[in-house]
């Protein structure tokens, strides 16, 4: 049986150092605002390349601060309009519309499965004050084209980076190449915590200290409160066992490279189409996606052979019933990608065996 994520091995792997980590926090009496917070904000801003971190509660309230506060500080007002990818998941577009934003679906490559560069430009109006891009799967989406067309048009660029960290474009880490970007540590992602956990980076003082604010009630002064924010913060525990596997993400992400360049060199089925990486670097394999035409049939072939997969996603955001308005939308190439997806296990805990084992069972499925 090939688990599709194995936590409970994943944790094992660094045991003994997060036992310490979390004994010291919890005898140390103090579980908020801390020193293990400091200390993991400061590790991350380094590890990303940016100026500031600032540690809340989850991935999606990081990105929903971040276009809060850029309401806050003037730079967009409710009803501006934010270019996003179609085929995200579903948080990206949350931070947008909780913020009274307007997201505008951009449809993907089908090549990439990020957001279509070339057909960005079309979707800018007067209202557009921002292009979310997400590095989806653990890929860059970045290009040089996204970078010119924001310096163009004035646009701020956030990235939702909470599959890639440790992905790189260029020797500089996704996280610190737009203007802001929202982090997930939820306990499956690749640096993850025991629980929810979130960071926003950025080189922006004024965004860094008004993101802290309004995850802190809206105060930066005990008993002051400038916004009308909310609690969002990232505990002391959290905090400390972050410190631990940040410690190891670089590691860890090497061994899912291997596993991909493994499945990319020996899975071998017409059926089946792999991700096509050009740049070790740029793809840090928090998902394995592969697209297949009979989806389901494969995904029951690897079940019947013992091997868990999931789909992300199985419904587009414009598709979900939270988004009526858009129900109606037509995005092939999300749609597709939607209908075909399908991801294989990958994890620093898997062995080479269960790999083998993988690949033997893709190898063998006849629609
Ligand atoms: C996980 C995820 C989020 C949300 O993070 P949470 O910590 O679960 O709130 C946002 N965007 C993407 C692309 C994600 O995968």
């Amino acid at each position: 049986m090939v688990k599709f994520l194995d936590l409970k091995k994943v944790t094992a792997k660094y045991a003994d150092e997060i036992h310490e980590a979390v004994l010291r926090t919890v005898d140390s009496g103090w579980y908020l605002q801390g020193e293990e917070n400091a200390c993991f904000e400061k590790n991350y801003a380094k590890y990303i390349g940016s100026e500031y971190c600032i540690g809340c509660a989850n991935g999606l309230d990081s990105l929903i601060w971040i276009f809060r506060a850029y309401i806050e500080m003037g730079v967009m007002q409710p009803g501006d309009e934010v270019i996003v990818p179609a085929n995200t998941y579903i948080a990206s577009i949350l931070a947008i519309t909780e913020n009274g934003l307007k997201p505008v679906l951009v449809e993907p490559d089908m090549k990439t499965l990020q957001i279509d560069d070339r057909l960005i430009e079309e979707a800018v109006t007067e209202r557009t004050r921002a292009i979310l891009i997400v590095h989806l799967y653990g890929r860059c989406a970045y290009t040089e084209k996204i970078g010119e067309i924001c310096r163009r048009h004035s646009l701020k660029l956030v990235e939702d980076n909470a599959q890639a960290h440790g992905c790189l474009y260029k020797g500089r880490r996704t996280g610190s190449i737009g203007d802001a970007a929202g982090h997930s540590f939820y306990p499956g992602k690749n640096l993850g915590a025991f629980g929810d956990a979130g960071a926003v980076t950025t080189d922006d003082k004024e965004l860094a200290e008004t993101v802290r604010a309004l995850a802190n009630y809206g105060s930066s002064k005990k008993y002051v409160f400038k916004y009308t924010g909310r609690n969002s913060r990232l505990d002391e525990i959290q905090a400390a066992i972050l410190n631990v596997k940040l410690s190891h993400l670089d590691e860890d992400i090497n061994i899912r490279k291997d596993i991909a360049g493994k499945y990319i060199r020996e899975i071998d089925n017409p059926h089946v189409i792999l991700p096509e990486v050009t740049d070790r670097d740029g793809f840090v394999f928090h998902l394995f996606p592969v697209l297949c035409e009979y989806r389901d049939a494969l995904q029951a072939h690897l079940a019947d052979n013992g091997i868990q997969t999931v789909i992300h996603y199985p419904i587009p955001p414009h598709k979900q019933e939270c988004y009526k308005e858009w129900n109606s939308l037509h995005l092939p190439v999300t749609e597709m990608i939607h209908d075909r997806e399908l991801s294989l296990p990958i994890s620093p805990v898997m062995t080479e065996e269960e790999t083998d084992e993988v690949i033997r069972a893709v190898n063998s499925f006849r629609p």
